[in-house]
């Protein structure tokens, strides 16, 4: 598969970046920097929304810390992975059709 030049986040990608990153984490500067400057590549095309996070945020230093967030009731799971050194959000629908990045999370429960 041929792979999409990195381009900047969507807000939503961007959403679910920091939606995923505990609290005290994302309260860094650091941190807040590096979601500002990445760049993305989507990694699908089943539609779920999953995406590689090409240039900005270490997945060594935040795959240890990063939250899994799941939704029961509609079958969404979301959560970092590692793609090859790079931090990657890989979002999976276990029942039902991919619709890609939810629009709220507020129905998701977090690890
Ligand atoms: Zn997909």
């Amino acid at each position: 598969m041929e792979r999409e030049t990195p381009r900047s986040p969507t807000e939503a990608e961007r959403a679910v970046v920091e939606f995923l990153l505990p609290p005290e984490i994302l309260r860094s500067q650091a941190i807040q920097s590096q979601i500002h400057a990445m760049s993305v590549q989507s990694n699908c095309t089943c539609g779920c929304g999953s995406f590689t996070i090409v240039n900005g945020l270490d997945a060594d230093s935040l795959l240890t810390s990063a939250i899994e967030a799941w939704d029961a009731a509609r079958g969404i799971s979301m959560g970092f992975i590692s793609a090859g050194g790079s931090l990657a959000v890989e979002i999976t629908y276990f029942a039902g059709e991919s619709e890609g990045i939810p629009e709220d999370f507020s129905s998701f429960e977090r690890a």
